[in-house]
Parts: C-alpha cells; sequence; structure tokens
C-alpha cells in the first residue's frame, strides 16, 4: 500500500522530517496538513527538473539589437520565481555582446517560459492575489493566502501587483474606448449558444466607496465618493434539488467608473456592445428612478432594450405620496398603500395612476397633499410609459 510513499522516500531522503510528520499525524486534517506539504516539494521538484533539464539545450545566440554582432554565452546564472507551489530555482545561460554593447541581461531561456526581465513572481500567482485582494483588504488577502496555499507575501507587495495590473487594464480601456470613439465596434464575447439565447438584463447605479484622504497613507478621515456601476447579467434557470426549476442570474460584468454620468456612459456602451447588447433579445434596462440613468437609457439603450422600473423604487414613491394624502398612521392608508403596490406587481400601474390623479383633484384638499400627490402622479406618468412590471427581488441588481 505504501508503495508510493517508499518511492518518494527513496527519491528525496531530505524530506524525512515531512515523512515524520505524514506517519505522527493522527487527525485527518493533520494527515492532509502534512501530505500537501509533500506534494508541494514535489512539484517543486519537477518543475526544477523539467528546467534543469530544458536549460540544457543548445540555445540559438541573436544577433546583438545595437551592432547586429552574434551574442555569446557568458555561462550559466542563477534565477528564482515565487510561485503557488513554492520557490523555484534554476540555472539557465545568459548572453552579452561580444563587442560589450549595453543591451542589459539577454536570456534567451527565460523569454521562452514567458517572463520578463525583472519578473519575481509567477503570473498564475499574481492573479490568485489580485483576485482575493477585490474581495478583502491587502492585509486580509496576504493571510489567506498563507492560510489556504501556504505562500508568504506581504500585503504590500500584493498592493503593488494590483496597482500594476489596475495601470494595464485602465490602459486597455482607454484604448478600447479610442477606437470606439472612432466607430470601430468592440468584438462580441464568446459565449454558448444557450447563453446567448437568454434574456439580458443590465442596469446601474451609484455606490459609495470608501477612499484615503490623501495619497499613500491610510491616515485622516475616509473619503466617501461615489463610484458609478453598471451590470450585465443573464437570466438563466437552474433545476433545485427538488426538481423545480429557478431564476438565476449568471455571467456578470460589470463596468465601473468614480466619474460622472457620460464617464459611465461610455463604458457602459463599450461593455454593453461586448455583451451583445444589438443581438441579444430581450434585453432588459431596469433602473430606479434616477433622472441621469434615465438619459443615458435613452441615449444607448433605447433602441435595443426594454426600460423597467425598479418595483421596489416605484413603490417607495408610491408611499412617500400616499402617507401625506391619507396619513400615514391609519389603517385605511397601509390598506390603500398594499392594495396599489400589489397592482403595481402585477402589472397595473394605469389604474393606481389614475386613482392617483383622482385623488389630487379631489375638493377640500390641504396643499401639501395636492403637491406630495401630483409629483407621485408625474413620477408614474414618466415612468409607467416605460412600464413599471413586477420584478422579482432575484432581478434587483443593487
Ligand atoms: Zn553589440
Amino acid at each position: 500500500m505504501s508503495c508510493l510513499i517508499d518511492t518518494i522516500r527513496e527519491i528525496g531522503p531530505e524530506w524525512q522530517t515531512m515523512f515524520d510528520e505524514l506517519e505522527k499525524a493522527t487527525t485527518l486534517s493533520l494527515l492532509i496538513i502534512a501530505a500537501w506539504q509533500l506534494a508541494r516539494v514535489l512539484a517543486v521538484r519537477m518543475v526544477e527538473e523539467t528546467l534543469a533539464r530544458r536549460a540544457q539545450a543548445k540555445t540559438e545566440w541573436r544577433p546583438c539589437p545595437k551592432c547586429g554582432k552574434r551574442l555569446q554565452s557568458k555561462g550559466l546564472a542563477p534565477r528564482q520565481i515565487k510561485s503557488p507551489i513554492g520557490d523555484i530555482k534554476w540555472q539557465r545561460r545568459l548572453g552579452r555582446c561580444p563587442n560589450k554593447c549595453i543591451i542589459g541581461q539577454v536570456a534567451p531561456f527565460d523569454r521562452e517560459l514567458g517572463l520578463v526581465s525583472n519578473q519575481k513572481s509567477d503570473t498564475g500567482l499574481r492573479q490568485a492575489a489580485c483576485l482575493v485582494a477585490i474581495f478583502v483588504p491587502f492585509e486580509t488577502a496576504s493571510i489567506l493566502l498563507k492560510q489556504l496555499a501556504g505562500i508568504d507575501i506581504s500585503g504590500q507587495t500584493i498592493w503593488e501587483w494590483v496597482q500594476t495590473v489596475g495601470q494595464r487594464m485602465m490602459k486597455s480601456l482607454e484604448a478600447e474606448l479610442e477606437r470606439l470613439a472612432t466607430g470601430e465596434l468592440p468584438e462580441v464575447e464568446t459565449m454558448s449558444a444557450e447563453v446567448a439565447a437568454q434574456v439580458l438584463l443590465t442596469g446601474a447605479d451609484g455606490v459609495m466607496v470608501p477612499f484615503r484622504p490623501q495619497m499613500g497613507t491610510a491616515a485622516g478621515k475616509t473619503r466617501w465618493r461615489e463610484v458609478k456601476v453598471a451590470v450585465f447579467a443573464r437570466l438563466g434557470t437552474v433545476c433545485t434539488r427538488a426538481g423545480q426549476k429557478t431564476p438565476r442570474l449568471h455571467h456578470h460584468r460589470v463596468a465601473a467608473v468614480l466619474g460622472d454620468i457620460d464617464d459611465l456612459s461610455e463604458r457602459m456602451w463599450l461593455e454593453g456592445l461586448k455583451q451583445g447588447v444589438k443581438e441579444t433579445s430581450p434585453v432588459v434596462w431596469l433602473s430606479d428612478g434616477a433622472r441621469g440613468l434615465w438619459r443615458l437609457f435613452d441615449e444607448r439603450f433605447q433602441p435595443y432594450a426594454t426600460g423597467v422600473l425598479d418595483f421596489y423604487h416605484a413603490a417607495q414613491n408610491i408611499w412617500s405620496g400616499v402617507k401625506v394624502w391619507l396619513d400615514g398612521r391609519t389603517t385605511h392608508c397601509r390598506d390603500w398603500f398594499a392594495d396599489a403596490r400589489h397592482r403595481l406587481r402585477h402589472g397595473q400601474a394605469d389604474n393606481v395612476l389614475k386613482e392617483v390623479k383622482a385623488a389630487a383633484a379631489s375638493p377640500g384638499l390641504p396643499d401639501s397633499a395636492v403637491k406630495a400627490l401630483t409629483k407621485l402622479y408625474n413620477y408614474l406618468e414618466k415612468h409607467g410609459s416605460l412600464g413599471i412590471q413586477g420584478v422579482h427581488p432575484y432581478m434587483v441588481i443593487r
């Protein structure tokens, strides 16, 4: 049974303490930790052996970019990379110009491996760290990576990686926006026929995000600023364990910007085109009553999408109007509101609109009530034409 372990023991006698840990492990969880440690050193050994073998192959030296003379080997030099399985070390040939041109270190083997000069960590490791840092603070990301993968990276290092990746992504987004401005449309994202046939839902809103008061330091009072966020998602169905089909949003894509509505508009339109706004039917736009967002809808999405007013915002507005008219403390008022909300949810917005209009015109009403009802009427009329629909909670994007 212990055939594999015996074989590994023969290969790596220096791992004896780890085998001892494996033997000593009484609980399953200790056993798993001990085996995982061994698996990691084994993986590092396999990668290093492969690299050592490949580094022996003959190097095709290219001509010097300055003088054109073929480069010459100046022998082997060590290289090290931090990776998810541990530090990986190998030796590879470095080249130099026989005319001593200043061209930096030339390592053809590094380039073959997809490494850039000065790269000290594996791309996959950076990717994982940046993804974790999207959801938790940098220090917590560092702790999580240590706990989950046994990797030691400081919060500061992760912060620097995020900065680098962020700068690169911003540059590529700016280039895409420039191309779009000249009329060049982006490619629609590749997706399965099943996903492409599903309803495309979209919406946008502002969220308050905490910022540092000054660059480079966490000292001082937090500054809250509004980041505008647009979300795209496909409405699919999943089968529950009871065999029931229930709706589920998936294939989420986000466009966000610290800026004004026009900054959001071009970014949201770019992402919309990538998500197939022009090719998909139906496309549903869901939004609250914010005026700027409806302007964005009119300017960009209106020819392709159906606008739907967020049910909860509509209900909230009805309550604000009705509580002034009928006195929010009374049962009569609450009943009227419950009934109106029910009708709203079931597509009878016109019906509610009529009643509000009639109420506003009834004689002897105090000024405050007339004002509140007129405001409500205008709100319902403007957005009602866009179709207030019964929206289930899963469709509420925020
Ligand atoms: Zn040269």
